[in-house]
């Protein structure tokens, strides 16, 4: 039986466990023994998911440097000898994936975004050189396969609760940290487009009054996205862009007005449930991917839905 390992990140419990799929994907659903790790918080979300919960626990632990929690997790893997090891990309976890790689003599698969099993030969995908191709990447050599995987791209769906053991773990070797924290500030950003269910989204078509979507977002208890040609023009910043070089979305709906569906945008649509794209042209190629096309202008589309809604009138 393989041994897999994935770093429970403090931030973002909900991501964390969608990297089991990343593991049923490779080893199938009991093929790996799994262990999450958790460092200063309890992670009890992933009880039913984990074979083993490894809790660490101590005050002295400054778990945002990331050179103490690489000597945590070196530690980690010779006591246990994991053949499969996984962080979420996120910032933190990005500063951690290359340290430890680097202190286990293996290579390191950044911001995976897919991966092919195809005759017991694991190929792990991911974007490269600014996004304009997508590298599919093999490993060689001993050691554990490495990989940070980009958030919000895999979702576990549980089939069967497990029996999760706890382990508390102490650390034999705790280095005093550097890092001193001397101010925290909470993020101004007000949401975050991974978050939402509805996302109304914009593109070139809807340059003329982007701010009009804000309208239909808040009927629809939803939040507003844009692709890269709105951030580019400066009318949104890029916390909300969509795609492969702005975030990847999984709301259950997602309504597409006047964007036109370049490969760089679809990317980051890989978990959307329901796709509505609203396009004068019928033939962009979003509208291929969609559940529902209108032909059409946006804002027209727009002011018929907001009227509809506050009419309550959904007759056919
Ligand atoms: C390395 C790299 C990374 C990139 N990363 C991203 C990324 O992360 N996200 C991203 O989005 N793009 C990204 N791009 C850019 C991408 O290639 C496209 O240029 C961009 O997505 C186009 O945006 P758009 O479809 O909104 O605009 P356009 O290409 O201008 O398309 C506008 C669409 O709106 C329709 N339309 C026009 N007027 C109306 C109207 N009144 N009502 C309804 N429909 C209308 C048109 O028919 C057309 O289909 C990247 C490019 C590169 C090279």
């Amino acid at each position: 039986m393989k041994k897999s390992m994935i770093y429970l990140d403090k931030e973002n419990n909900k991501n964390s466990i969608d990297l089991l799929e990343v593991i049923r994907q490779i080893y199938g659903e009991e093929g790996s023994e799994i262990y999450g790790v958790a460092i200063n918080h309890q992670c009890l979300e992933t009880i039913g998911y984990v074979d083993n919960l490894i809790q660490i626990t101590d005050d002295k632990i400054f778990d945002k440097d990331a050179m103490v929690i690489t000597d945590i997790l070196e530690e980690l893997q010779q006591k246990y000898d994991f053949d499969c090891i996984l962080i979420p990309a996120t910032n933190f976890g990005r500063m951690l994936a290359p340290r430890l790689a680097m202190r286990l003599h293996v290579g390191l698969v950044a911001d995976v975004t897919a991966i092919h099993l195809k005759d017991e030969l694991l190929e792990m995908v991911r974007p490269a050189f600014s996004g304009k191709i997508m590298a599919g990447i093999v490993k060689q050599g001993k050691g554990p396969t490495m990989m940070s995987v980009r958030e919000n791209v895999f979702s576990y769906d549980q089939i069967l609760p497990k029996e999760t053991q706890k382990i508390m773990y102490i650390p034999k070797h705790l280095r005093k940290s550097q890092l001193k924290l001397i101010d925290k500030r909470e993020k101004v950003q007000s949401y975050d487009i991974r978050d939402s269910e509805v996302l109304i989204s914009g593109g070139g078509g809807t340059i003329k009054n982007f701010e009009k979507l804000e309208a239909l977002a808040s009927q629809l208890n939803g939040q507003v996205s844009a692709s890269r040609k709105i951030i580019d023009k400066g009318i949104a910043t890029r916390s909300i862009q969509v795609g492969q070089s702005g975030r990847t979305v999984n709301p259950k709906l997602y309504i597409a007005l006047g964007i036109n569906g370049a490969i760089q945008h679809v990317e980051g649509l890989k978990n959307v449930e329901h796709i509505i794209s609203v396009n004068t042209n019928k033939n962009a190629p979003i509208c291929s991917l969609s559940d529902l096309v209108v032909e059409g202008d946006a804002f027209e589309f727009i002011d018929k839905l907001l009227a509809k809604i506050k009419n309550n009138d959904f007759r056919r």
